[in-house]
């Protein structure tokens, strides 16, 4: 007996149900057991930050995605790692552990004190690698949970710093003066890949001043410049005019560019070569910095004409650019903020104010000591922090920096090699590789990897490669150092190399994407003599992780990855830190093959975020829809564009696995009557004498698998989830539908195909949905392997194609029969006299008394469609440019119906030639007939009704109600009834008729009712 399935499946409970059945019985254990040492697929995890305490629908997306091809690759028999990674260090960690503690700057956070700031901090991990585990494990997803890396171990540090120390053999280590953005909340730069992230640009309005500094050289007359930070005024040292460009003067002496105020009238006209040299006098030159600096006009071919003035304010302390310039036309360089973004002591009455601030109080000034021209507000997309959102300044600061240009040509060269899904990520790479500046991999940050740089007084600079090398070199402080990390490596200073004297570590860690980068490296032991077992359970992360430092031999087993994924935004992050750092370190890839996929948003398409009350927590998720369901909306997902993710894609998701479920429960209804008892030792079907329908469903089902395994091996689930749809489709709404009656008795052909498909389909979705495959597997295989997922991958055969093609061909037919029948307004159970189906293959023709039984006709008939008239009508903007003059007559000849119909949906009208796409074509019924109308194939529906059509009409209207009666009464599926109607003229014509569509013993003259027999 199967257990009997209830209307619909509750998904949260039998998810739950299968997990322990999971548990208890260590299906995920016995898999790996099985496909132990079999063929390798390697799958390296991109760590998550463990910074948050419940696991969101985002991370679940990508968890998903992981989980789907690892479980695709065990059916198959592939040996995997399974190891999970939690990213432990960086911003996103010490900015949670500020918040928790109230304290808002760096200055607060020493005073805190840096050991226990540092303790803190690895709470936040522990506490949250706990939940999100948990959370992964809800979502279904199979690791080796409990053999995690932790990117702040101790081992994971040492690998970083061996990649440091080759970097720096290679002379491409160098700390760079730069102006960088920089976020004064954090009191750190941020690198070039950091400002890629999501969410960094974000439209914000900011003053827009308009500013004039008087010419020294030109009494009475200005430059004037625009800029929309008021801050970096007191920073200006030049005035940069395009040397081509034409500038004016206006009647009040104001020199700007002509093309940007073409309604001004200018008194005298220049090339902006002309103003080159000028000096003038700055707007805060009362203050002691700008006193020092002679300001002038100097000419940069980079000016643009599209907004401002034309005369662009250089300050080389507080941007990119202006920086670069400073090199250039050797400017002196104003820094007026700290690391904190407040203005420093020798700027007077600016000192301490923020950059924000300040803004209010520059203005004013300027407005008193008659610089300011004009000042409103300007909107436009602004960097901010990533972490923190504070907007982000520009600002001055020593960096280190890991130059990439010799690197690059191979780079480049080594991601070619990779296959990137979709396509367009691999260009996306590409296009960052070719344009990336070099690696700012210094933060001034606490909670982090530590840059083991000791730059010398004597001018050596010394880079730590190992925490052996560390011990040997080391002046003091060894014993008291507890993990790799701040505040205790900070006080083991060593001996210098070169002379012998102790220095000090640079108090700087390092970019988050080092810790993320190395772990192709870190965790499969490359270059690691012995094994050691827990040998990755080290500093902070002993006692979280059982992880195994494996040895080098492990790494040229697993190294590079097979495949790794992500979503699109780690093109510049993950991807590329561990590339970058795999090219360097073995001059390869670390990867084979990358799935990147787009953003996910709510379901109408806006960005989720916690103040707007539109973000689902996976919990949520998991209670309201189930993981089944969530899996399904993400691998139904093209990788190619935006995931609107909710509950009302999650309520047409259960609508369809309903369709599905149904399917089952029918079998399983019928079965259980008919004692249906199948074997898995018999599980293909085509020994029996089969049908030609059941043979088809044979054939359909190996395209299914056939269909999926090709989905899956090109990483791409929406097209498995297409295919397993279109599969349900067939099965539910063409086999059932066409077999229903011999499942009413033990028809064993049928019971063995269906239950066959059903189990085979299974086996194909299981790992996009693995709880209700594994739930319906339990039932539907009694004697088989304990679990669909310990079943193997059935192996694809290539199906029967013209079968297969014979029946989408029927079934396009009876589709399109359906849509003339809706057409022409008439009821499904109004049976009609005759079909006539033109552009049928002759497959088709031993179909026709199913598609009469689908469609209620009588006849079918195969053959050109008399009954409909073809109407032609230009289509003007193809035609109209083509014909010219001969549109006109042409046009009219179309519509008096003056046109030949050649092959490939071509016409031809008075000697031209019309393509398919320049005509418009219609098929129309005439009188009397419904037609439609797709692709070549056409069908008429006769819609005249005689008294015997008008009589069965009435019949089956009868039919329909008695057995809406027998459900509502309650009875069983199969029991007899024995049925009074009022009607005697049916019950004459029709009576067996009727008690066997009705399951009725007598049939008897009377007012309408039934009573069990
Ligand atoms: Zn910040
Ligand atoms: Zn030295």
């Amino acid at each position: 007996m199967f257990a009997p399935l209830p209307d619909k499946p509750d998904h949260p409970a039998l998810e739950l149900e299968i997990l322990e059945a999971w548990e208890r019985e260590g299906t995920f254990a016995q898999l790996r057991e099985r496909n132990r040492g079999g063929p390798k697929w390697s799958f390296v995890d991109g760590p998550v930050t463990a910074n948050r305490f419940s696991l969101g629908v985002h991370t679940a997306w990508g968890r998903t995605l992981k989980d789907v091809f690892q479980r695709y690759h065990a059916l198959r028999g592939f040996d995997q790692r399974y190891q999970n990674g939690f990213d432990c260090q960086g911003l996103w960690i010490e900015v949670g552990v500020e918040r928790s503690l109230g304290l808002n700057s760096k200055r607060e956070i020493e005073a805190f004190g840096l050991e226990e700031f540092a303790r803190r901090c690895r709470d936040v991990v522990v506490r949250s690698s706990d939940a999100l585990t948990r959370g992964s494990i809800r979502l279904g997803q199979w690791m080796d949970w409990g053999n995690d890396y932790f990117t702040f171990s101790d081992t994971n540090i040492e690998y970083i710093w061996k990649f440091l120390k080759l970097v720096h053999g290679r002379g491409w280590l160098y700390m760079g003066h730069r102006s960088t953005e920089w976020c004064p909340r954090c009191g750190t730069s941020l690198s070039q890949h950091e400002l890629s992230q999501s969410g960094v640009y974000q439209e914000r309005a900011d003053p827009s001043l308009y500013v004039r500094f008087p010419l020294l050289d030109r009494p009475g007359e200005s430059v004037v410049v625009w800029t929309t930070t008021p801050w970096t005024l007191p920073a200006n040292v030049a005035a940069a005019v395009h040397p081509d460009a034409e500038y004016g003067r206006r009647e009040n002496g104001e020199w700007v560019a002509v093309s940007l105020f073409p309604d001004d009238t200018f008194v005298e006209r220049l090339p902006g070569r002309e103003l080159v040299g000028l000096r003038y006098r700055g707007a805060f030159d009362d203050l002691e910095p700008g006193s020092r600096v002679e300001h002038r006009v100097i000419a940069w071919e980079d000016v643009t004409m599209d907004q401002g003035t034309g005369v662009v304010h250089i300050a080389p302390g507080c941007g990119g650019e202006d920086f670069e310039l400073s090199k250039v036309e050797d400017l002196p360089v104003l820094t007026p903020v700290d690391e904190s973004g407040r203005f420093y002591d020798d700027y007077g009455w600016l000192h301490g104010l923020s950059t924000t601030e300040a803004a209010d109080q520059i203005i004013g000034r300027l407005a008193e000591t008659g610089f300011l021209v004009e000042s409103g507000l300007y909107t436009h997309s602004y960097p901010h922090c990533w972490r923190c959102d504070t907007p982000l300044i520009f600002r001055l600061s020593d960096d280190w920096f890991i130059s990439v240009d010799e690197l690059r040509p191979t780079l480049l060269e080594e991601n070619a090699r990779v296959h990137w899904v979709p396509e367009y990520m691999g260009k996306r790479m590409d296009d960052w590789l070719r344009n990336m500046g070099d690696w700012n991999i210094s933060r001034r940050r606490y909670y982090g990897l530590p840059l083991p740089f000791y730059p010398c007084a004597c001018g050596h600079l010394n880079v730590i490669g190992s925490k052996r090398e560390l011990a040997e070199r080391s002046v003091s402080g060894l014993e008291q150092l507890e993990e790799l990390r701040r505040p205790w490596i900070d006080r083991v200073p060593i001996r210098c190399e070169a002379c012998g004297e102790p220095v000090e570590r640079i108090p700087e860690v390092g970019d988050v994407w080092l810790d993320a980068g190395i772990v192709p490296f870190s965790t499969l032991g490359w270059e690691n003599e012995a094994w050691v077992e827990e040998g990755y359970a080290t500093g902070a992360a002993r006692g979280l992780t059982k992880a195994d430092l494996p040895d080098h031999a492990y790494w040229e087993t697993w190294f590079p990855a097979d495949w790794v994924s992500e979503m699109r935004e780690q093109i510049r992050l993950w991807f590329y830190s561990q590339f970058f750092m795999s090219v360097a370190l073995v001059g390869r890839s670390p990867y084979r093959r990358v799935l990147a996929y787009e953003k996910m948003l709510d379901e109408t398409g806006r960005e989720m975020h916690a103040s707007w009350g539109n973000t689902i927590p996976a919990e949520e998720a998991f209670a309201q829809m189930g993981a089944d369901v969530m899996r399904w909306q993400y691998c139904a997902q093209p990788p190619d564009r935006n995931l609107l993710f909710g509950y009302g894609p999650a309520h047409e998701i259960k609508r369809r696995l309903l369709t599905f479920w149904n399917s089952a429960r029918f079998l399983i209804d019928y079965g259980n009557i008919e004692g249906f008892a199948p074997s898995w030792s018999d599980l293909d079907p085509s020994g029996l004498d089969l049908r030609p329908l059941d043979r088809w469903l044979v054939e359909r089902t190996k395209q299914l698998l056939a269909d999926v395994t090709e989905a899956y091996e090109a990483t791409l689930t929406v097209d498995a989830v297409r295919a397993f749809e279109g599969f349900v489709d067939d099965v539910s709404n063409w086999y059932i539908r066409r077999s229903r009656r011999r499942f009413y008795s033990f028809d064993e052909a049928a019971f063995r195909t269906l239950w066959f498909a059903l189990v085979q389909s299974l086996r194909a979705i299981s790992p996009i949905m693995p709880f209700l495959a594994d739930h319906l597997w339990r039932n539907l295989v009694q004697d088989g392997p304990s679990s669909v997922h310990l079943a193997p991958w059935p192996e694809a055969e290539r199906p029967d194609g013209s079968l297969l093609a014979e029946i989408a061909e029927v079934r396009r037919v009876v589709e399109l029969g359906r849509q003339a029948r809706s057409s022409s307004q008439l009821k499904l159970r109004q049976p009609l006299r005759r079909l006539v189906v033109a552009g049928a293959s002759a497959d088709a023709h031993g179909h026709a008394g199913e598609i009469a039984d689908e469609l209620r006709v009588k006849e079918v008939a195969f053959g050109d469609v008399e009954a409909s008239e073809l109407r032609v009508k230009p289509n003007l903007p193809l035609l109209g440019p083509k014909l010219g003059a001969a549109l006109r007559d042409v046009r009219e000849r179309l519509a008096r119906g003056e046109f030949e119909e050649l092959d490939g949906g071509r016409f031809a009208v008075d000697g031209h030639v019309l393509e398919p796409d320049e005509v418009l074509v219609e098929r129309v019924g005439r009188e009397g007939w419904a037609v439609a109308s797709e692709a070549g194939l056409t069908v008429a529906l006769d819609t005249a009704l005689d008294d015997e059509l008008l009589l069965e009409a009435r019949l089956l209207d009868r039919i329909h109600e008695v057995n809406v009666l027998r459900k509502e009464s309650g009875l069983a599926i199969t029991d007899r009834i024995r049925l009074w109607l009022p009607d005697v003229d049916l019950i004459e014509r029709y009576r067996d008729r009727i008690a066997q569509e009705t399951l009725a013993v007598a049939v008897e003259h009377g007012d309408l009712r039934l009573e069990q027999a």
